[in-house]
Order: structure tokens, then sequence, then C-alpha cells
């Protein structure tokens, strides 16, 4: 069940966009696609999703070719930077309409998956940025997708709101046993969310691996520690000043991979902290100054 991407290449008017992408996605991993803005992302997506063409290359999907597949007929959906909800239609109506078999029932259920679950009968225009952009989950996964395309999908929301939605939807993702690939520039999220995860720049590929190997090769994905057992950018968590002293950690935690033992600050300091055991938020820790 894996999505391969082939040589795939896209130009628009006289600019080649996309110029030989290749990479494959395992199933049930979220791949993390990462470029800076204009670098063909969306694009990407968009072609997997038959909302745009290719010039050149294939997208195979369980060894079959997905671009011949009417973009109706492709268990693929995406969810993007807006809601993009149906106003005039209540929260519930938005998600009965992509299920198969339009049933309020089914609706109610994904609705609940999203824990939305009364909120049926509201207006959009009632529900927060947060919960539309779960309401705009609900119906992309009603349509019983088995590739969720996420394009950005946290950049309108404020850090606090986002952190718990990026949090939710890897959950999601691995306990509806689904494939996903989300679009990003922040090197960050891609860290927090992806398995696996692929460079993106002028169009090519530049590296593709998991998210520890980008993290170890390349620069930019942040500082992160492990947590209770989980991944957290160091952004997160809070620590005394004093090299030495005791430190408390105190921000509740995310998933964890591995971590790397080795952290800078912002005023150029860098500190070692144990790597073989894991932390717990609010229990105190010592800090020390990196040999050499
Ligand atoms: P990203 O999502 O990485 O920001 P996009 O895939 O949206 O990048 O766009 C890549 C480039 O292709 C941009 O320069 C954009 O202006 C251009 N582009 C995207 N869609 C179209 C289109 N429909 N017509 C012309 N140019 C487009
Ligand atoms: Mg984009």
């Amino acid at each position: 069940m894996s999505l391969k991407v082939q040589a795939l290449r896209k130009r628009y008017g006289t600019r080649q966009v996309l110029d030989g992408i290749d990479f494959e996605v395992i199933p049930h991993d979220i791949h993390a696609i990462v470029g800076v803005s204009g670098s063909g992302k969306s694009t990407i997506l968009r072609i997997i999703a038959g909302l745009d063409t290719s010039d050149e290359g294939e997208v195979f999907w369980n060894h079959r070719s997905l671009l011949k597949v009417p973009a109706h007929k492709r268990r693929v959906t995406m969810l993007s930077q807006s809601a993009l909800l149906f106003p005039h239609l209540t929260v519930g109506e938005n998600v009965t309409l992509a299920t198969r078999s339009r049933s309020r029932e089914q609706a109610e259920r994904w609705l609940n998956v999203v824990r939305l679950g009364d909120r049926y009968d509201a207006e959009v225009h009632e529900l927060s940025g947060g919960e539309q952009q779960r309401v705009s989950l609900a119906r992309a996964l009603a349509a019983e997708p088995e590739v969720l395309l996420l394009d950005e999908p946290f950049t309108n929301l404020d850090p606090n709101l986002k952190f718990d939605l990026q949090r939710f939807i890897r959950d999601l993702v691995k306990e509806l046993d689904l494939t996903a690939v989300l679009v990003t520039h922040d090197r960050e999220e891609a860290m927090l969310m992806a398995d696996r995860v692929t460079l993106l720049e002028s169009g090519k590929v530049t590296s593709t691996g998991t998210a520890k190997e980008l993290y170890e090769s390349a620069p930019g994905f942040g500082d992160f520690l492990m947590i209770d057992g989980e991944l957290r950018p160091l952004s997160d968590v809070m620590v005394s000043e004093a090299v030495g002293e005791p430190v408390r950690l105190m921000k509740k935690i995310y998933r964890f991979g591995q971590s790397f033992g080795e952290y800078h600050f912002e005023d150029g300091r860098s500190v070692m902290l144990p790597t073989h055991e894991s932390f717990q938020v609010g229990t105190m820790y010592r800090i020390k100054r990196k040999e050499g």
C-alpha cells in the first residue's frame, strides 16, 4: 500500500515548478515534504489528489497508477490551510455531504472522532478556527480515504491550538491506519509529526530519510528534548537560567522518538542532558555545560 511518486514534472508557463520529483511514502507513515513557500509542495499534493495534472511522471498507490484514476474515485482527501466549510450549511451538514452514503449517522460518528459530536446543528461561524479545522478533518475522514494529504493545515492556528491539532492528527492517522503526506515549510512541525521527511528545493528533492536522519544531517530542524518518552522542541521546554542548578521542566510533552543529548540555547550556551532516561514534567533536573 505504498504511495510512490516517480519522476514528477510540472511546468507553469516558463517556470519548471516540479523538476523530477521522486519519493516513496511507507504505508501508515506520516511523510513530511518540507520546502520554502513556492517550492512546489501544494502542486505535488494537488497532482496526487487529482486537482491538477502533471506534465510527466507517475504516482503509484498499491503499485497501480493513481493518475489514471478519476479524481473522485481516488481514496485520497486533502486538508488545507483554511477549513473551507460551506457557511450556509450547519457543521454536521458539511460533514454529511462528504460521507459516501450521505448519512447523518456517519457524519455524527466522524464528528465524535474529532470531539465535536455535540455540534452537528451548530452554524459554522459559531465555531473557533481550531474547531472549524477539526470539522474540516471530520469531513476529510468521512470520505473514508486511504491517503490523507495535509497542506499546511496548521498555518492559521494560534500556537496552542496548533500544537493540540498536530498531536491530535498524528494520533488519528496512526489509530485509523491512514497514510499521510504533510507538506509544510516548518521543519519543527515536520520533526514533531513525521516518521519520514523529504526536503524539496527548487522543484527537486534534496534529501529524504527518517525524521532522525534528517535532524542529524540537515540544519534548521530546531532543538528537541525527550521528555516523558516523547520528543518536544526545546522552545516548549522552560528550564531555569543557571547552569549546574536544578531545572524544572514546565511544559507537558509530546511524543518521543530518540533524544540527541546536546542542546543549544539561544544565547549560545549548549548543554548535555542525559538521553538514556525519560524526563518527567514538573521534576527537577540538573543541566551542565557541554565539555569543549
Ligand atoms: P508551495 O505550496 O510550496 O508554496 P506551490 O506548489 O503552491 O508552492 O507553487 C509552486 C510555484 O508554482 C509557485 O511559484 C506558484 O506561483 C506556481 N503556481 C502554482 N500553481 C499555479 C498555477 N495554477 N498557475 C501558475 N503558477 C502556479
Ligand atoms: Mg502551498
